[in-house]
């Protein structure tokens, strides 16, 4: 893994740059018109627009389908991208997912309205919920499995090979957003997911520098096996001369392939060919990086678990938490830096404890070098009533803070300061 981060998807040959090359071009030049029609008849492989590929992206996305032990990637513009091309690439107007309740706030606006605009339904399963409870949330139009590995902001832990063996019982595949523990602390395809996406955004570039999302798939799921629940995979594709994906690029390529002819042709959300070069320096640290949010996410969660202004924890590194097991068979080595706690005295307490941080900055941002603190009740849940709030498991006094990479005693230091001004 270690060595994966570094030196995976771009290898250079004698003479060539010896880090990835930022091609900044819109287009690419042949030399007749013939060998460019290959390429648009998917007979050759190449690059004609930086709208649908480009040389630099594919080297920073094969690095990231190394890291997850996948057949293909691609990158997108955003990590919101990434689940949408996830989701829709087996999803049309008439078709039903199951998604986990417990998903960040995003993703749940972009299934349970925008996509329900597009006539696709969602059925909401608690993560916790029982194997019966899972298995009679699917329908006939079932299409696909949503969860994330370790949910943001609810800090819970996804059971990937519960949620795996319901969706092939279906014969649909899982798809698992991997943000918050990346490959280096989990990896979702060996407990049976069938597509892993990312938002490249958080601890990936982990400099909070450039905005991004990934979509990597397994390469193993039986799209011809269930042919008739997967048409745009499974029959000609007219808009590409009657290609079959999954014949011609078999389990391995079909989904990356039908996502970045199709859905990358026609939405168009590109990473930028510089973002992918930023997200890259992210990758080469990645696994040296990730244990130090780790130990500080694990040293803020104690030191705020023993702490008598605050009223509980959540972290699943904690062996009081309720994930405590979960995570330790998915993410032996800790998962990451998140975590939140609810301040005894809600609302006013939470002001002059964010008032009173120091290093903490205030931002709606997570997985970062720097440690960064939110308090969702004044914040991005601001128009909620405090029943509102309660309902949404957000109590007013709840606080997110996200560990970076500096000194955990500086840490404890900056928040031991606010909360004594409670
Ligand atoms: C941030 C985030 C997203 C959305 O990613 P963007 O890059 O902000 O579009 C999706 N899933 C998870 C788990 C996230 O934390």
């Amino acid at each position: 893994m270690d060595t994966k981060c570094v030196q995976a998807g771009y290898r250079p040959g004698n003479g060539e740059p010896r880090q990835i090359p930022i091609i900044q071009s819109t287009t690419f030049k042949y030399a007749t018109s013939e060998d460019m029609g290959k390429l648009f008849d998917l007979e050759a492989s190449g690059y004609f627009y930086s709208r649908l590929q480009n040389p630099t992206n594919d080297y920073v996305a094969a690095k990231i389908a190394e890291l997850e032990g996948g057949t293909a990637a691609m990158l997108t513009s955003s990590g919101q991208a990434a689940n949408f091309f996830a989701l829709f690439n087996i999803c049309e107007c008439g078709s039903h997912i199951v998604s986990s309740s417990s998903i960040y706030g995003g993703t749940f606006n972009l299934i349970s309205v925008t996509m329900a605009k597009m006539g696709i339904e969602t059925t909401f399963v608690s993560p916790d919920c029982t194997v019966e409870e899972l298995n009679a949330a699917f329908k006939e139009n079932t299409r696909a499995v949503f969860g994330e590995s370790i949910a943001n902001p609810a800090l819970t832990v996804l059971d990937i090979e519960k949620f795996a063996k319901a969706a092939h019982g279906h014969g649909v595949p899982l798809i698992v957003d991997n943000t918050f523990p990346t490959p280096v602390n989990c990896r979702p395809i060996e407990w049976g997911a069938d597509i892993v996406t990312h938002s490249t955004t958080k601890y990936m570039d982990g400099h909070g520098a450039a905005v991004g999302g990934a979509i990597v798939d397994a390469g193993k799921f039986d799209w011809m096996a269930h042919r008739d629940k997967f048409p745009g995979l499974c029959e000609p594709d007219e808009s590409y001369h009657g290609i079959t994906y999954a014949e011609k690029f078999g389990k391995e390529g079909a989904f990356i392939t039908k996502c970045t002819s199709q859905l990358m042709r026609d939405l168009g959300c590109m990473q930028s060919p510089q973002s992918a070069y930023i997200l890259n320096l992210g990758l080469e640290s990645l696994h040296v990086r990730m244990p130090r949010h780790v130990a500080n996410g694990q040293a803020v969660a104690e030191f705020l678990s023993r702490h008598p202004q605050v009223s509980y924890v959540n972290y699943p590194g904690l062996e009081e938490d309720k994930y405590y097991e979960t995570a330790k068979k998915y993410m032996p080595n800790g998962g990451c830096g998140v975590v939140s706690f609810e301040l005894k005295g809600g609302r006013a307490a939470a002001e002059t404890f964010m008032k009173h941080l120091k290093l903490a900055a205030i931002e709606t941002h997570v997985a970062d070098a720097r440690t960064c603190c939110l308090n969702p009740a004044t914040s991005t849940h601001r128009q909620m009533t405090e029943r509102q709030l309660a309902a949404a498991g957000v109590p007013a006094g709840l606080i997110r803070i996200s560990c970076g990479l500096e000194d955990k005693e500086d840490l404890i230091a900056d928040l031991s300061n606010a909360l004594a001004a409670i």
